[in-house]
């Protein structure tokens, strides 16, 4: 097949480290960093990714392009197709998967909640079933969220709290991926850890952010809405930038111990981890609001309006201790530096594209 001849040639990847990655949601936001950073370090990479139009997939295009001139082919199909999934373990000995593909956002659940069964939980099946056949097995890192803490009104959250209060269905998708990780662990001695992002912002990401559009509203000069909780005031989120993000990535694929695989008595007790990967510096979107006005030197015009029940919770705060001491992870961007290279990565993609287009 075509996916299959396009791996035996150029796009087979190369490895100096040992490492051979298949980053599943490579065109996406998170996956187009954590790409680049495994592909500088000399680690093999291959891509994979839907395209789907869930945002503007003209970004998801141009991200595209600056992997392949990194070196890293990116895969054009789904999670869910198994023959395509065989075909791309057949073809290449990976020996880490990094599962960044899902449908993402909270609020897009209440219009499309197919898509989360889908990609969120079947899809993860599917690519747990393939990899828990290859040999070896590949160690998997894979993306679960700061939202399965929920409506957990701990103002730190810690990966032993409870996370049965799921605010939306996209943080039971990505609890249910947390349970369903343990059972392939516990079954298949496969090699598993997930990370709970926390808000992550920065350079290439998602338009369908708050703070993404609220740039892009500010600076056309259109109301936004800025949500307040009854009692704690401004909702607020531990925003963490991207670099560092890709830092705490890294460095679960480093420390991430072989699979045993599936050899009956031989099986050893393989990886379960759980990390969160946040910043530990919760900022009030109204501060969010006044730090873009800072930067681009234009006033918003701004409502506030009491939190809906649309999926989102009112505060986020990571406790990253067991991340620093088990991976080594420590974030290093504030939220105002973090923007800053946000919006000059911002005014330039989109003056380029408009310059484009006319
Ligand atoms: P993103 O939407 O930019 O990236 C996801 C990519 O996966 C997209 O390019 C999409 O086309 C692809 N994809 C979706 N479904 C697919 C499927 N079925 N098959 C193949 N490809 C598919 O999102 P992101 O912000 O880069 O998020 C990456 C991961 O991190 C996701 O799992 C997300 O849930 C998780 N996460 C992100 C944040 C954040 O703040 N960005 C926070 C918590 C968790």
């Amino acid at each position: 097949s075509l996916s299959h001849k396009l791996i035996r040639k150029s796009a087979r990847p190369r490895s100096t480290t040992g490492h051979t990655v298949l980053v599943t949601g490579a065109a996406g936001f998170v996956g187009t960093h954590v790409s680049l950073a495994l592909k500088r370090r000399g680690d093999g990479v291959l891509g994979l990714d839907n395209f789907n139009h869930y945002y503007d997939p003209t970004l998801k295009r141009a991200r595209q392009k600056i992997l392949e001139k990194a070196g890293v082919f990116i895969v054009e199909g789904d999670i869910n197709d198994k023959g395509l999934l065989q075909q791309l373990f057949d073809a290449v000995l990976f020996t880490h998967v990094m599962h960044l593909a899902a449908q993402a956002g909270v609020r897009y659940a209440m219009q499309n909640p197919g898509s989360y069964v889908h990609s969120n939980i079947a899809g993860f099946v599917n690519l747990l079933e393939v990899s828990k056949s290859a040999n070896p097995q590949p160690a998997i890192i894979w993306a679960s969220s700061s939202s399965v803490y929920g409506l957990n009104s701990k103002v730190l959250f810690s990966e032993k709290d409870r996370t049965d209060q799921p605010a939306s269905l996209y943080a039971a998708t990505k609890k249910a991926g947390e349970e369903i990780a343990h059972t392939y662990n516990h079954i298949y001695g496969l090699s598993i850890t997930g990370l709970r992002f926390f808000t992550v912002y920065g350079p290439w990401g998602r338009p369908d952010m708050t703070y993404f559009f609220f740039t892009k509203d500010i600076m056309k000069g259109k109301t936004i809405t800025v949500y307040e909780s009854p009692d704690k005031g401004s909702v607020a989120r531990d925003f963490t930038y991207i670099d560092d993000i890709v830092k705490g990535c890294l460095g679960a694929l480093d420390t991430a111990k072989k699979s045993t695989g599936s050899g009956g008595k031989k099986r050893g007790p393989a990886q379960l981890r759980i990390f969160n990967l946040g910043n530990t510096s919760p900022v009030p979107v109204s501060t969010l609001v006044s730090i873009l006005e800072k930067i681009l030197k234009v006033k918003a015009k701004k409502k506030v309006m009491p939190l809906p029940r649309n999926g989102d919770v009112e505060f986020t705060h990571a406790n990253i201790t067991l991340a620093m001491t088990e991976l080594g992870y420590k974030p290093a961007t504030d939220l105002e530096a973090g923007l800053k290279k946000f919006v000059r990565w911002y005014l330039s993609f989109y003056s380029g594209s408009k310059k484009k287009s006319s």
